[in-house]
This record gives structure tokens, sequence and C-alpha cells, in this order.
């Protein structure tokens, strides 16, 4: 059996970074991965400005009781006058400091009467002034090739005028149930048939990962259909998922109709729970990962050792999200072979740290314990966890963005 860490290694180096490059309009990169490191093209803020509503006054001017002639009001998007020797300029917050002025005192510390200044509270040299290029200097590195695009990168872009960003295509991945028991949600279901979940699941997943999910095919378990399947899913995608059908049982189909594609399936028995079956080939170049049918092992699965690959392939500077560690609030199920990654919740507990809750139904078909959870909790093989022990916390927060 293989370790869970050295699987998840493996399973990384199955494909390669995504090379195609597109230009998109800002307002449509959002989810999409930078595919170029970016400049900043201006000082940031670029001009010396007000940190507060107030006045501009040079230092040296002050004493104590000496009124200050205001000079100009200088509101947003106004260019400021250079400031007369003795007087001061209103500003608000963000206004360009005047040519001259070297200090802001914020209004509440003041008084104006017929137009003229009084400062009530000694100020010191250059307070409330926010200095140019303080927050980004031009030509520094603005964000690196490879983040994924949210809202926060978005402001950064925006506020350096860029309005067109370079991202990687999107991966685009192809998603194989196979199983005669299965039948899609909105049939009516007959008689020894249950819905199909991993389907919408496997498509939810991949497209949480801003990635494509370009077919989702169901094939029931025939050799021909399973090939035909395959067929379109490698013909068009960047990386193929099938679930199920890749056991030893009789109707476990995946595995010939991946060699009739021209792949060669290498099984792997990875010493976790759930999800000890997971296999991988690769067919004409790309690669293509059999996943355990079970719908929590496939989620988890998914989660621990093929989202990492995704991330690689779409072409991410961090494949691996971090591990955190949490303090389990109940016993944990005890395995002497497998690192059991089981369902858990997160709460805050004292100080401040993680304590997780654990589901009480942990086999891999329970489906209610994925929306309950919010991540999964390692129990290392051979050791006994209890209330208050530190456990790696695998958050979805984390693993499945
Ligand atoms: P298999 O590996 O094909 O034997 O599947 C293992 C278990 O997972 C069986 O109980 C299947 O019914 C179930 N299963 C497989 N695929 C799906 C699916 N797409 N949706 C829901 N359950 C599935
Ligand atoms: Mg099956």
């Amino acid at each position: 059996m293989l370790d869970f860490d050295v699987a998840q290694a493996q399973l990384v180096q199955a494909g390669n970074p995504i090379q195609h490059i597109e230009d998109v309009p800002l307002h449509q990169a959002r989810g999409r991965i930078l595919a170029r490191s970016l400049d900043a093209h201006l000082d940031m803020p670029p001009a010396d400005n007000s940190a507060m509503d107030g006045y501009a006054i040079r230092f040296a001017d002050y004493e104590p009781g000496r009124g200050l002639p205001v000079q100009q009001r200088c509101f947003a998007g106004e260019q400021p006058q250079p400031l007369h020797a003795g007087h001061s300029i209103r500003l608000f917050t963000g206004s360009v400091i005047p040519e001259g002025a070297d200090t802001v005192v914020m209004q509440e510390d003041c008084t104006e009467t017929d137009n003229v200044l009084f400062i009530n509270e000694k100020p010191s040299i250059g307070q409330n002034i926010r200095r140019r290029g303080e927050d980004i200097h031009k030509d520094s590195v603005l964000l690196p090739a490879g983040v994924r695009i949210g809202a926060a990168q978005i402001a950064l872009l925006a506020s350096q005028g860029y309005n067109r960003v370079p991202v990687f295509a999107r991966l685009k991945i192809g998603v194989l149930t196979t199983g005669d028991e299965l039948i899609e949600p909105g049939k009516p279901l007959q008689a020894a048939q249950i819905y199909n979940s991993n389907g919408p699941m496997l498509a939810a997943l991949v497209e949480g990962l801003g990635a494509d999910a370009v077919h989702v095919l169901h094939a029931p378990d025939t050799l021909e259909a399973t090939e035909k399947a395959l067929a379109t899913l490698i013909a068009d995608c960047d990386l193929v998922l099938s679930v199920g059908g890749v056991s030893v049982g009789e109707k476990d189909l995946v595995k010939p109709a991946i060699e009739q594609a021209g792949g060669k399936l290498d099984m792997w028995r990875v010493r976790m729970k759930p999800g000890k079956p997971v296999a991988l080939a690769h067919a004409q170049g790309k690669p293509i990962v059999c996943l355990p049918g079970n719908p929590v092992s496939a989620f988890a699965v998914f989660a621990l050792l093929v989202a990492p690959l995704v991330r690689k392939m779409q072409g991410r500077e961090q494949w691996l999200p971090p591990v955190e560690h949490a303090r389990l609030d109940a016993q944990a199920p005890f395995n002497d072979t497998r690192d059991e990654f089981i369902r858990v919740r997160a709460a805050h507990g004292q100080n401040g740290e993680t304590r997780l809750s654990v589901f009480d139904r942990q086999g891999s078909g329970v489906v209610s314990s994925l929306p309950w959870s919010d991540g999964l909790a390692r129990i290392p093989a051979g050791q006994k966890f209890g209330p208050g022990d530190l456990v790696p916390y695998y958050s979805w927060a984390h693993w499945l963005v």
C-alpha cells in the first residue's frame, strides 16, 4: 500500500500546467488563474495625500493660538494651489497635499472662524499624510503568475488601471460515471435504482476549483458504452475523472475500456480511508484518474488527491493548500492500517483555537455527512485519538477552492 502523502505527491506528477493563455476583460477574470506576473504601472498612492478631513499647513507656521487664513478649499479630484506661508488649505480624505505643506491637522483638532484656522492640539510634523508610493512602487511586482483571481486581486488590478488580464485557458475536465443502477435526478426512480449523485457532485467540485466540467457522461455497465464515453472525454478534455467500476467486480469495465483507448491502468492501494482504490492512467497523453464509486469516497479523494493535480494543471503557484491543526471534541474511530479522513465540523473553542466535532456515521455511503461537514480530520493509522487531541485538519475552505 502507498502512503497517503506519497500518493498525493505522485498524483500531482500525472499532469502538466496548461500552456494556452487568453486575455480577458477584468470583470470576467474572477476565478481565473493569472498567467503572467503583472507589474505596477503607477506609484500608489500616485501623490502624497491626506489621510483625514482637515487642513494642510506648514508645520513651522504653527504657534499656539495663531490664526492661519484658509487660502483654498480643495475637494477630492481638485488640484491644490501651492500653500502660501502663514496660511492653511482645507482638504478632505484623499485630497492631494499642496506644494509647500508638510502636515495635516484633522478637523476635530481645529476651529475655523471667518475663514481663519485655529489649531487646538499641537501637531507633529508630517502627520496624517499618506506618502506617494507607500502602498505600491511603480514597476514592482503587483501579482505573481499563478494566483487565482478574486475580488481582492481585481481591486488591486483596477487601482492600477488594468482593464484586461492574461489568464490561463480554463482547464477542461471530463467526468465519467458508471453503473447500471444509476439514474439521472429528475427521472422517476425504478426498483433497485439510485440517483446519480457523483456526476453533479464532481461537476460542482471541478467548477469550484475554477476548471470547466465540459462533459459529464454516464455509461451503463457495458464495455461498448464505457469505451465510447471515454473516447469522447479523452478527445475533448485535458483531464478525465471516472468514478466507480474500477475494482475487480464482474461489472468493472473502466480498466478494459481504458486499455482499449491505449492507456495502461495503474491501480493504487492508498493507505487512506475512505478511498483506498484509486487508479491512474494516461491515454493519448491525457491523465485519467479513477475514483471510488461511493460518493463520500469520491468527494474525499477528489479534495485530497485530485484537487492538487487540478491546481497544478491550471497553472497555479500553490498546489497543496495548507493543512491546519485542530483539537477533536470526540473520540475518533481507530484504524490500525490506514489513515482515516473523517468528516468533521469546526467551531471556535477556548483561546480562539479550532475544535472539531465528529459526524456520527462515517460510512462511505453516508452522503449527509458532506453538507454537514467543514472538512476532514486526519486520524493517523494505529493510534487512538480522542477529545482534546490535536489532529491535522483539511478544511473544505482551503481544499476545494
Ligand atoms: P462501484 O465501484 O461501481 O462498485 O461503486 C461503488 C458504490 O458506489 C456502489 O454502491 C455504487 O452504487 C455507488 N456509486 C457508484 N457510482 C455512483 C454515482 N455516480 N452516484 C451514486 N452512487 C454511485
Ligand atoms: Mg458500478
